[in-house]
């Protein structure tokens, strides 16, 4: 008896691709407990095709007033992107480009604006194929994506700290990033004695073979002779990279760095694109170039980041700092990407993690899944995101 397959083959499956029909644009605040519960604001973008699928994407603003500015481009940028075929996500990219050559050239909240739409676009051509984002970006690249812990300094006695940071490490985590030079009273980043014995302390309440990166905050601001002086005696003590010492743009400081320590140093996240990438792994001061896909030209311009990252040898590092959109985005990009070697998750709850989505970014036993589809893979919580509405 002869085998008879009834089932369409999917070339001939009706309606799978169609046009954008619209581009939305939802500036939203909410409050994030591992920035010292601070209001943070992005972006997010929804894209409808003209079928009823929807794609969303974020913006990384951050801060009020850039976050509502990008709502304005976006919408702005929203009447080229209707009316093309929603597979079309690098013509889409490169007129958007093409279209904000005076206010933008690839860079600034331009940039930020187009890393919203990308992401959405990524987001929706995965659900109209049911396949995921990494499948669209040609699949895993690694067997494994160990997570670390990406926190803030909080307590007042470095003991405190420790004994909280390790506390998230035993999950599994592989380690910590902790930034330095934040709010409240950890008082990190400014005395080099409570460093030293910070990064004491906290590696050996971690316990052996987990890493500990520091994250320098603007408000350090340190000088040539303090970087080198810190580094030193941090690579003495396993540091295992020490982030944005010099701020982004000082390659002369940068080369007096990496002169006279070891120390893995790891800066990028403040880069718009690939060219921006390009230049500062040219300068050979950098191992670590961090990433922001809601930044960095989204999903389409991170990868072209991240392939810079990969000519050149050097560690790409998802910046996956605000919503659980970013957060899926930085998963599917960190699985594709040979560069990355890890993903940074927020152990601490917050809601734009934890209650945006259906299925938060999370490990297991220290190690990120494999993203599952369609597209982000994540549904998005819709009310929550009206009730975090700002006033526009
Ligand atoms: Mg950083």
């Amino acid at each position: 008896m002869a085998l008879v397959n009834n089932a369409k083959p999917a070339w001939q499956m009706p309606n799978m691709v169609t046009n954008v029909k619209s581009v939305e644009a939802f500036p939203v605040s909410y409050q994030e407990p591992t920035d010292h519960n601070r209001f943070r604001s992005v972006c997010l973008v929804k894209i409808t095709d003209e079928d009823g699928r929807v794609g969303w994407g974020e913006c990384c603003t951050y801060f009020p007033e850039a976050t509502l500015a990008a709502a304005k481009l976006v919408e702005g940028l929203a009447e080229i992107v209707v009316g093309q075929n929603i597979l079309h996500t690098q013509t889409i990219w490169r007129k958007l480009h093409e279209h904000s050559w005076w206010y933008g050239t690839g860079a600034g909240l331009t940039s930020i604006a187009i890393s919203g739409i990308d992401i959405a676009l990524w987001d929706l051509k995965g659900k109209a194929l049911n396949v995921s984002v990494l499948e669209l970006l040609g699949g895993p690249a690694h067997e494994k994506m160990p997570a670390i812990a990406s926190l803030h300094g909080t307590k007042e006695t470095i003991e405190e700290m420790a004994e909280e940071i390790a506390a998230h490490t035993a999950t599994g985590l592989h380690g910590a990033k902790v930034g330095f030079g934040k709010l409240g009273k950890a008082n990190l980043g400014f005395e080099h004695d409570r460093d030293v014995e910070f990064v004491r302390k906290v590696s050996e309440a971690m316990g052996p073979d987990k890493m500990l990166m520091v994250d320098l905050g603007v408000k350090n601001s340190w000088d040539i002779s303090t970087a080198i002086t810190r580094a030193r005696a941090f690579e003495e003590l396993g540091v295992y990279w020490l982030e944005e010492p010099l701020g982004h743009d000082d390659p002369q400081g940068y080369a007096a760095l990496r002169a006279t320590s070891g120390i893995r140093i790891a800066y990028g996240e403040r880069e718009w694109n690939a060219a921006g990438v390009k230049r500062i792994a040219d300068t050979g001061t950098v191992d670590v170039i961090g990433l922001d896909p809601g930044r960095v030209g989204g999903i389409s311009g991170f990868v072209k980041a991240a392939e810079i990252c990969n000519l050149a040898r050097r560690q790409a590092n998802a910046h996956n700092f605000s919503t659980a959109i970013v957060g899926a985005a930085s998963q599917a990009l960190s699985w594709s990407n040979p560069a990355c070697k890890l993903l940074e998750l927020q152990p601490v709850y917050g809601p734009a993690q934890a209650d945006l989505v259906d299925k938060p970014i999370w490990h297991e036993n220290g190690y990120v899944p494999m993203p599952t589809g369609p597209g982000l893979g994540i549904e998005i919580n819709e009310d929550l995101v009206a009730s975090a509405l700002m006033d526009n």
